[in-house]
């Protein structure tokens, strides 16, 4: 990431931040902005245009809502919205909507989500009530400023969040059209996971003298990340974090390991997480006292705990010794984070190993730090529960063969030449073993975790290209798709942006989800995850597409299709 401006120590106060604000970042366990927030608040606050680069997992949500929020004189007060958020989907709507909540509830913000599929009585009810923030999709926004239930007049503030995914989703005219009905003399905020030259457009367009914030430039430091760490990440759903962790170093056996979390609460959770679990965790955060955080370091070093739970500012400048393993139990939120973390180990010749927790929507955000360090990450799968034994095995056989070589087993004799009087030498042994092998571990989960897809968007573009006008498709659905029949076709205007619109808008799918899609005259055909097909189809009858109610199912005539 480039940022020339600011220091690389700024607090969230340095960046002009009011005080209201800053309690609440404190209260979240925030320790310190990330390399976006540095780089985004400051113009940002004063009022600049903004085109950023930063995919999820950077904290690019506060980095547009923090400033959104401080330039907000008197939230409460007026009824049209001071600042609009465009975004490509239902789901994130919710989440952006969520985190304004968080940050802005203090001041008495209102903020609303609008998005296809919700009830709109109620969307216009809090219209009509007032709001300070909108966080909408395209579609539904263009619907209300038709409707002219939402009034622009006021707006201070456009954001488009990845704008790269709403046009990939056809939303581009859509925006302009937005764009077109809002004041000229508003802030423009544009964030994109990637900058392709359809985004420079939008930006030479509609965006005055912006501040360019990229990421995936080699940072010094990066390429100085030490080969002697062997670096390793796993993908995994949020829900199935602690047991993979604890799967992981079950696996791994760190005979010390930082674990990083982004923020004080989560240290806290996980360190009581990991406690129940039956490891010896201690956490570390910027929230202790420093009697507290000398004492956790004590315990750490005598080998009383094995496990430190902590954030990046408490760990800063920490060096011990024992420690073995990194892990990032999410993606860290720049590239330069990532290498500071693992060059915890390794250090002075010795070996350490770095695992990172990714959860799908992060994949992305995996790749800028593998661009950055010019290292590969290789993605490994999760040791299941087959892998947990035989390690545990493994475990059992080693401690035993030590037991053998230190020669002081004496005492047992006795116990040994009893037994063999009735027992086979062979069964005693086995018995032995496994009296060891029980007494040595601890609850064993032997839950499954989960394999996870990374979300990207290359596999949709792919078949996007096969299929240029939506006129041509694969003649079996690609692997783990299902075929949708819509009853809607050219005839009923129907274009695929619709029908993209329609499912992200209605269904938790995204748009990068959505497989091919063929627009017949009288009806349409679209690719959707087979797991996800009844979710989409029961979505959609709530729906109307181009104002008319679909009828949607699965595609039955795989054979004779009458398509063309
Ligand atoms: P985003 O990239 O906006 O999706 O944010 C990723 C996650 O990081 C969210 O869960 C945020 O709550 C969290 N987050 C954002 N900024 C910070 C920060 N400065 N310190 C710790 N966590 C943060």
């Amino acid at each position: 990431m480039t940022m020339k401006e600011t220091g690389s120590e700024a607090t969230f106060a340095d960046l002009g931040l009011r005080s209201e604000l800053l309690d609440v970042l404190s209260a979240l366990g925030y320790e310190e902005p990330t390399p976006i927030q540095k780089a985004a608040i400051p113009p940002l606050v004063q009022g600049r245009d903004l085109l950023g680069q930063a995919a999820t997992g950077t904290g690019k949500t506060a980095a547009f809502a923090l400033p959104v929020l401080q330039r907000m004189l008197h939230p409460g007060d007026g009824t049209g919205p001071v600042a609009l958020v465009l975004v490509p989907t239902r789901e994130l709507a919710v989440q952006v909507s969520e985190a304004f909540h968080r940050y802005g509830r203090i001041l008495g913000t209102r903020v609303l989500p609008i998005y296809g599929g919700a009830p709109i009585g109620r969307q216009l009810q809090a219209l009509k009530r007032g709001v300070d923030v909108v966080v909408a999709t395209p579609g539904r926004a263009l619907d209300h400023i038709g409707r002219t239930t939402l009034n622009l007049e006021g707006l201070r503030t456009v954001v488009l969040d990845e704008a790269d995914e709403m046009l990939d989703m056809g939303f581009a005219d859509d925006i302009e059209a937005i764009l077109a009905a809002t004041p000229d003399d508003r802030q423009t905020v544009l964030f994109s996971a990637t900058l392709p030259p359809r985004i420079d457009g939008i930006a030479r367009r509609h965006l005055r003298d912006p501040v360019r914030i990229e990421m995936g430039h080699p940072a010094a430091e990066g390429r100085q990340a030490t080969p002697l760490v062997e670096q390793s990440a796993y993908l995994v759903a949020r829900a199935h974090k602690p047991a993979a962790l604890g799967r992981l170093l079950d696996i791994e056996a760190p005979t010390a390991a930082i674990i990083f979390c982004r923020t004080r609460e989560e240290v806290d959770q996980l360190t009581e997480a990991m406690n129940g679990r039956g490891y010896r965790a201690e956490a570390l955060h910027g929230g202790m006292e420093q009697e507290q955080r000398d004492r956790v370091m004590s315990r750490l070093r005598a080998g009383t705990a094995d496990l430190l739970v902590a954030t990046d500012v408490a760990a800063r400048g920490l060096d011990i010794e024992q420690l073995t393993h990194v892990v990032n139990y999410n993606v860290p939120s720049a590239p330069e984070a990532y290498v500071h973390r693992i060059g915890r180990v390794g250090r002075a010749g010795r070996e350490g190993a770095a695992l990172t927790l990714v959860e799908p929507r992060e994949h992305r955000m995996l790749k800028a730090i593998e661009r950055v360090t010019k290292q590969r990450i290789p993605v490994e799968r999760l040791p299941t529960v087959a892998d947990l034994h035989a390690r545990r095995m493994e475990l059992t056989r080693a401690a035993l063969e030590e037991c053998l070589r230190q020669d002081d087993l004496e005492p047992f004799h006795v116990v040994v030449e009893s037994l063999a009087d009735e027992f086979d030498l062979m069964e005693v042994a086995l018995a032995a073993v496994k009296l060891a092998h029980e007494s040595s571990g601890g609850a064993l989960d032997e839950e499954e975790i989960p394999e996870v897809a990374p979300r990207t968007m290359e596999k949709r573009r792919g078949q996007r290209e096969d299929a240029p006008e939506g006129q041509r498709y694969p003649r079996a659905p690609a692997g783990g798709m299902a075929r949708l029949f819509f009853n809607l076709g050219r005839r009923a205007g129907i274009r695929p942006q619709d029908l993209v619109g329609a499912i992200a808008g209605e269904s938790s799918l995204s748009g990068r989800d959505i497989g091919a899609i063929e627009i017949a005259e009288r009806f349409s055909l679209v690719e959707v995850p087979q797991a996800a097909a009844n979710e989409v189809i029961a979505a959609l009858r709530q729906a109307t597409i181009k104002g008319r109610k679909p009828i949607v199912r699965r595609e039955r005539d795989t054979h004779g299709r009458r398509t063309r």
